[in-house]
């Protein structure tokens, strides 16, 4: 009986940016007809979990009542546009964000089918009773630049035509000193570039192409990928570009092979000269090449930071994003955070912020009022960030097990665990300042990112992971493949000699600008980690 299939419904967030009575409604929804939680995403948008199919249609509506969507969450088109969320004053932070959410306009389908579908009363079909005018996401779309010379033009969706796209379609903005977003990870990434004479404008962005981190290890044609730096873009041209790269993968993606269909085999088969070619035909002009900016750091936007307006925010590390009331002896902490957030956002009705490490922020608080927020905190045993090591609060896992039907492995539901037990071999050598990451998935697809930090776990089998190292906190660089088909409760096991190796041997460790654990492990490469391992075992 259909009714019985239970779904996942996702809401699409661009930048991540909601407020408070919508997150309020997304973990009522969650309760009345989801698992009683919600999930924040690693691309900043929200999960709600075990929806009957019977219950899908009221949800989505509920959702587009509170000004937020489903529509384009997934699908063979522009997915949730990430960009880095930090609610501050800085200028260009702030016009990043609007760019942002002007991309997001911009690759959202024109159809009406899902309105149609979902958003029209079953019981008046002829009517329009869902409100969705003022300040809804599928309202005020910009023109599309360049539909008028493009030939695949489509009357119903001038950007996307009568094909859509091969496959999904990811666009992240970063900026050089806080690639949260990873930038280099996005089918198409926006790195911002501030003006040389006056750091509070925006000059305008690198664009980067042919970044994901999806992969099928059977086929060996399919690889995660850092995206390369293609041009240089004044915030005028982002549109345009934009919806050039995506009319170039629309016309020459692949679309017979489903597993080589993402914008990075494009670019990588036919290599960047050829890809920006395309782009500037379309564009019907030259590009400029990209400026020196590049990435420099990462920020985890958790804890209390001034907003430099004489507010503050409070980034809330959510255990792997998951909104719930945990249970004492949980590995994530035993944090009643659902009940926290609840209270919290009733309480100071403060905008929130979804950050791609899936951390909760909540903007706008006063200084007097820090205080009794930390006793909310106190009261339902949620640990603030001060209070974890670095380690947790650089590193995520995606859903997996039980709900997400691709999984061959648990990745949420063990994480924790996993930390705890290699966050012990790092205080046994001394290493507990270090930040090190780790990106946790249940299958190669990585929607946790896992390719690019120190640490990288991919389910391959039952309860067997593919082991990475080498990368970067900051997601600049791909890790290695280190070790296949490590067993869960032996993965500490397998990464404590190359944290001794590191301990021992590692560059001005601890200090400023020293090598970091993946810098290190990329340096002496996987056959040195390896006989340093082996030499261990032998003594
Ligand atoms: Fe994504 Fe795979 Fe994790 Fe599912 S199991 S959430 S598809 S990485």
């Amino acid at each position: 009986d259909g009714r019985w299939y239970m779904m996942m419904v996702r809401t699409g967030v661009p930048g991540g940016r909601l407020t408070a009575e919508q997150l309020l409604a997304e973990i009522d929804l969650s309760e009345k007809h989801g698992n009683g939680t919600v999930r924040a995403t690693s691309r900043q948008g929200l999960q709600v979990h075990g929806v009957l199919k019977s219950n899908i249609r009221e949800t989505i509506r509920e959702i587009n009542r509170i000004k937020l969507s489903t529509f384009a969450a997934c699908g063979d088109v522009g997915r949730n546009t990430m960009c880095c969320p930090e609610p501050s004053a800085d200028p260009v932070r702030h016009a990043m964000q609007q760019d942002a959410e002007r991309i997001a306009k911009l690759l959202r389908p024109r159809t009406s089918s899902y309105y149609n579908i979902w958003l029209r009363d079953a019981n008046d079909p002829e009517g329009e009773k869902l409100d969705v005018t003022a300040h809804h996401p599928m309202n005020d779309l910009p023109e599309i630049p360049g539909a008028d010379r493009d030939t695949n033009n489509d009357a119903v969706e001038p950007l996307y035509g009568t094909v859509y796209l091969p496959r999904k379609f990811k666009v992240g903005f970063a900026l050089p000193e806080d690639n949260c977003v990873d930038v280099y990870s996005q089918d198409l990434g926006f790195l911002a570039v501030r003006d040389e004479n006056d750091p509070d404008k925006l000059a305008g962005y690198n664009v980067l192409v042919g970044g994901g981190m999806g992969m099928t290890p059977a086929k060996k044609d399919t690889f995660p990928r850092l995206g390369d730096r293609m041009a240089f873009v004044t915030p005028e041209d982002v549109l345009a570009v934009a919806a050039a790269v995506v009319r170039v993968q629309r016309d020459h993606g692949e679309r017979q092979n489903r597993k080589r269909a993402r914008l990075k085999y494009l670019v990588h088969d036919r290599g960047l000269d050829w890809f920006r070619e395309q782009v500037e035909a379309d564009l019907g002009r030259k590009l400029d090449p990209p400026h020196a900016a590049d990435v420099t750091d990462v920020d985890d936007h958790l804890g209390w930071r001034e907003q430099g307006d004489g507010k503050w925010y409070l980034g809330l590390p959510v255990p792997d994003g998951r909104i719930a009331d945990f249970a004492p002896d949980d590995p994530h902490g035993g944090g009643q955070w659902k009940s926290c957030l609840r209270e919290l956002l009733t309480e100071y009705g403060s905008d929130v912020r979804i950050t791609p490490l899936v951390g909760i922020v909540l903007c706008d608080f006063r200084e007097d009022q820090k205080a009794a927020v930390g006793a909310i905190l106190r009261k339902h045993k949620c640990q603030p960030a001060e209070e974890l090591s670095l380690m947790r609060r650089n590193s995520m896992a995606c859903v997996a097990l039980p709900t997400c039907g691709l999984a061959v492995t648990e990745s949420e539901r063990v994480i924790g665990q996993v930390i705890q037990d290699i966050e012990s071999r790092v205080a046994q050598y001394g290493l507990s300042a270090e930040r090190i990451s780790i990106h946790m998935t249940g299958c190669p697809n990585g929607c946790a990112r896992p390719y690019t930090p120190d640490i990288g776990l991919v389910g391959k089998a039952r309860n067997k992971y593919t082991l990475y190292l080498g990368g970067r906190v900051d997601g600049t660089r791909m890790a290695f493949l280190y070790e296949d088909m490590v067993a869960l409760d032996k993965i500490a096991e397998v990464v404590s000699p190359a944290l001794a190796y590191f301990k021992q041997a590692g560059r001005d460790v601890g200090q400023p600008g020293g090598e970091t654990f993946g810098d290190f492990c990329a340096r002496v490469g996987e056959k040195d980690l390896k006989r340093y391992a082996a030499e261990l075992q032998g003594e």
